[in-house]
């Protein structure tokens, strides 16, 4: 009984979640059930290939929604909820913070309460092996100056941006909530992902897709901001392993020790595209680098410390930022169209054409 049970994720037509949804229904675990919103950033193409797969339950809905949350538990009796569910971009939250309040606050509060209710009327092996999972972010410790010792489970949260700061609220509830209430949750904070599926606002995919275009690369200030970056499948695996072995009211810190200055990033994508794209008439891409004004507040060094995961949970990531990077780069070269339409507006309309009214 419980190991057919489903698990319910939030969020899963995003970029880490698809990826994720897509692998765990690879890798023959439990059924899922997907519980998404499809904003601008949810996108229901990204798990065409499972659509048909009996194992895998599409609902349209918003984690905002506490009657339609604990409909969702009763009904199909998760037996773990993975919360990926947020508005994710920091730009769009310096713009417009409201949304993030709304998503990455309330709703997280919305599935905590739902959680709760639904665990206590869970009984014998059912109760003992639920768990809450809450993806977060590295943003929440806000930022290091270059000698600083990367971040660990201790560090002091310091979120610098709007959504940072949701996102730091919704670990502070998650924390409250095993803590006062007993739910069996566990948080992971981790690094920069970059993969397929993700959405062409974020740095990497932004610059592949500007320059096959022939269209300028903003780069921030100096482009001496780094980051840590981890390949969204090693992420997706670390959730597993944390799902599967993770302790009760625990942090885990995820990162792929892959520090690097978001402006040896963009070389780094241009000398690939050079290569991998002999007859592109922007050659060299490097030449479309363009420097804009910063982000206002924009954290200059994030680092992440990951021995508790490796140690306590024997994880590592696989994926080395070189090879990451190149099949990166080849899956946007061969998935344009996927670009187009998240670009263009068109999966909006097959979003309509297919969900409304369901
Ligand atoms: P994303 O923006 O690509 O996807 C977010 C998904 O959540 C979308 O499918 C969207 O439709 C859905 N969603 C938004 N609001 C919703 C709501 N109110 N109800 C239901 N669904 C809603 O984000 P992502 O990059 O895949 O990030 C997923 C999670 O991982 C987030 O919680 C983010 O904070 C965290 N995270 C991301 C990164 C990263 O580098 N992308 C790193 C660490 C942690």
């Amino acid at each position: 009984e419980t190991r057919t049970a489903p698990i319910l994720v939030t969020g899963g037509a995003g970029f880490i979640g698809s990826n994720f949804v897509l692998d765990w229904l690879a890798t023959g675990n439990s059924p899922i059930v997907n519980l998404d919103k499809l904003t601008y950033a949810g996108n229901p193409e990204n798990l065409a290939a499972v659509e048909d797969n009996p194992g895998y339950t599409f609902v349209q809905g918003d984690i905002c929604d506490a009657k339609l949350v604990p409909r969702l538990l009763e009904k199909h009796r998760p037996r773990a909820i993975v919360h990926f569910a947020a508005e994710s971009h920091v730009d769009r939250s310096i713009h417009g913070p409201e949304a993030f309040l709304r998503t990455n606050i309330d709703g997280t509060f919305t599935l905590l309460q739902a959680a709760r209710t639904y665990y206590a009327s869970l009984t014998g092996e059912e109760r003992e092996h639920f768990r809450f999972l809450h993806v977060s972010t590295d943003e929440v410790y806000g930022t290091l100056a270059p000698n600083d010792p990367a971040f660990h489970e201790d560090t002091p949260y310091s979120p610098n941006s709007p959504y940072a700061a949701s996102k730091a609220a919704s670990d502070h509830l998650v924390r409250a909530w095993v803590h006062t209430y007993g739910l069996p949750a566990i948080i992971t904070n981790c690094s920069n992902n970059y993969g397929p599926y993700q959405f062409p606002e974020k740095l990497i995919p932004l610059m592949i897709a500007n320059a096959l275009k022939g269209k300028p690369l903003p780069v921030y200030g100096d482009g001496q901001q780094v980051r840590d970056w981890l390949f969204v499948l090693d992420h997706c695996r670390a959730l597993r392993t944390v799902l599967n072995q993770g302790r009760i009211g625990e942090t885990y810190n995820i990162g792929g020790n892959n520090q690097r200055a978001n402006l040896d990033v963009v070389h780094t994508l241009c000398a690939l595209l050079d290569e991998l794209v002999p007859a592109s008439p922007h050659k060299p891409h490097a030449q479309l680098i363009t420097y804009v004004q910063d982000r206002p507040g924009h954290d200059r060094r994030y680092a992440i410390d990951a021995r508790k995961i490796q140690g306590d949970l024997n994880w590592f990531p696989e994926e080395s930022f070189e090879t990451g990077l190149r099949k990166t780069v080849e899956w946007y070269l061969a998935n344009a169209t996927w670009v187009e339409h998240v670009t263009s507006g068109a999966y909006q309309h097959w979003v309509t054409q297919n969900y409304s009214g369901r």
